[in-house]
């Protein structure tokens, strides 16, 4: 059996040749434009001696070279590595040399980290409509002499298409080794009866494609099932409001810090989408109340899933076909087993019961190949067949998932468990505070001590003790934040999630 992740554009091509698959700024390529760009980059990358199984790293941001370049290293039979486009050059250097990239291609005006990054790890740079005078050769150029491949190099299903180094939220990070089986059912599994995706939808390219969440669910689904995805090169509120409002977006992806910031860009203009479907969001957890927020303004459901890197990405979803429960992250995906077992058993697999709360556990198709160069990590994380996810939860009795937490956010005062998500929820339900990030910090007789950091809607005058003193006739005295501070922004990981670490760093400097 042989099969590709490359195949997802080079059949979309023949299928839907003068459809549009990626606008940025208003300008638009066709699927059949795209495909013979790809491999024409793909020729090009043959000539400087890349091939089967040859790592290349991509730092681009979300323009159509994304797609060109991320689609020409797989035809080759060659393993992307995506790099984060806000990653500094120690840190690039640091994927280039653990993933062992033989090529670095970088987009223009990410040159300066990224070529940096390259000579530190002694490796070759190519670059992207890239100014010649930086010294690196263009991609282009090359692509323009080069004989264009015929068509993509087939695969077999467990040989790796890519290595996504999971953000790093929690840690260094490690590389997730992506097979062409998990991202080519993931793709097809998603369209095929999780997400009404329909050719010719427009689609909101505002997530990072260097990440799991919109390289799947975007990138490959969108593009195996003849959709438009219009790109925003980064992501501002207003960027993404005038893509919904005026180019007529049939469907809206983001994590959690997007819809909150959308909903305050909302408020500036007061038209209402016109196609506007569906939304999906994931990658952290949605508060209940902003689901509403979304709902009323823009007049479209938020669909909520749940998944990581590891589990290509997604593992649960609230299906188009069944009703959205708010609060939950939906059922399981098809063909893909989403468990809970007890957190007490680190080196084996014991399931729990319905309703009972412990580790979210995930076994099915969708699974990774394990971490690059760290095989005690890998055997750690996936025991007995199932990938151990680190988040808590629950399973009810008609499969609906409810994440409680990831373990390691989980505060312990005073031996209480306080699971920051719940007190979250409570602190973005007031109407002032638009959102909000409660995380423990190390405590000399309690252990740990609960702290918020909220930041407030644009004109409100509350601050830190009237917050303090509202929470505590909300919640239970064992759960209320005792330190709060009221911030203008949070730092946020390179895919739009809230950093915690960060705040947590910055109490301990105090
Ligand atoms: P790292 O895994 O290194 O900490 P990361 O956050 O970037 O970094 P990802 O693979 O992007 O890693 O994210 C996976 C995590 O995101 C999950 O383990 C879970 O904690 C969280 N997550 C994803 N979807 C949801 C959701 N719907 N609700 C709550 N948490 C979610």
């Amino acid at each position: 059996v042989t099969l590709s992740v490359a195949a997802i554009l080079a059949e979309s091509a023949k299928r839907h040749r003068d459809l549009p698959a990626v606008t940025v700024n208003g300008q638009s390529t066709s699927y059949g434009q795209l495909w013979e760009e790809t491999r024409a980059y793909a020729g090009a990358l043959r000539n400087q001696g890349i091939g089967e199984s040859d790592r290349v790293a991509v730092l681009i941001p979300n323009v159509t070279d994304f797609a060109r370049v991320y689609y020409a290293i797989l035809s080759l039979g060659a393993v992307v590595v995506p790099i984060h486009a806000l990653l500094k050059r120690n840190e690039i250097s640091y994927v280039l040399e653990d993933s062992g990239t033989k090529l670095l291609v970088c987009a223009a005006p990410l040159l300066g980290e990224g070529a940096a990054g390259a000579l530190n790890s002694g490796i070759d740079t190519l670059s992207v409509l890239a100014p010649v005078e930086l010294g690196s050769t263009r991609l282009e150029d090359l692509a323009a002499q080069a004989e264009p491949i015929d068509t993509y190099l087939p695969r077999k299903p467990e040989d790796i298409a890519t290595i996504l180094y999971t953000s790093g939220t929690t840690g260094k990070p490690k590389g997730a080794l992506g097979t062409h089986i998990a991202l080519v059912e993931q793709t097809n599994t998603l369209l095929l009866d999780t997400i009404d995706m329909r050719r010719g939808d427009r689609l909101f390219g505002g997530l990072p494609l260097f990440h799991t969440f919109g390289q799947t669910t975007v990138l490959n689904a969108g593009l195996r099932v003849g959709a438009e995805i219009m790109l925003l090169p980064k992501f501002t509120a207003e960027g993404a409001l005038d893509l919904v409002l005026d180019e007529d977006i049939n469907i809206f992806f983001g994590v959690p810090t997007m819809y909150v910031a959308l909903l305050e860009a909302g408020k500036k203009r007061s038209e209402s989408p016109k196609n506007l479907r569906f939304a999906i969001s994931g990658g952290a957890s949605l508060p209940v109340s902003i689901l509403s927020a979304f709902e009323e303004r823009f007049g479209a459901p938020i669909h909520e899933g749940y998944g990581l890197t590891e589990t290509s990405p997604v593992a649960c979803f609230n299906h188009v076909g069944r009703t959205p429960q708010p609060g939950t992250v939906g059922t399981p995906i098809w063909g893909v087993d989403v468990e809970i077992a007890d957190p007490a058993y680190p080196d084996s697999i014991k399931l729990l019961p319905r309703g009972e709360l412990g580790e979210i556990v995930v076994r099915g198709h969708n699974l990774f190949a394990g971490y690059l160069n760290r095989p005690e990590a890998t055997k750690e994380a996936v025991v007995d067949g199932w990938f151990r996810t680190g988040d808590l939860g629950t399973k009810d009795e008609d499969d609906y998932v409810r994440i409680l937490d990831r373990t390691k956010d989980m505060i312990l005062r005073n031996g209480y468990n306080v699971y920051p998500r719940e007190v979250e929820e409570v602190l973005i339900s007031h109407p002032e505070i638009s959102n909000a990030a409660v995380y423990g910090i190390p405590h000399e007789t309690h252990g740990q001590e609960i702290a918020a950091s909220v930041t407030l809607q644009v004109g409100s005058t509350l601050d830190a003790k009237a917050i303090q003193t509202w929470i505590s006739e909300q919640i239970a005295a064992y759960k209320y934040p005792r330190i709060i501070e009221i911030v203008q922004e949070f730092p946020l990981g390179p895919s739009g999630k809230i950093l915690k670490r960060e705040l947590v760093a910055k109490h301990s400097d105090k």
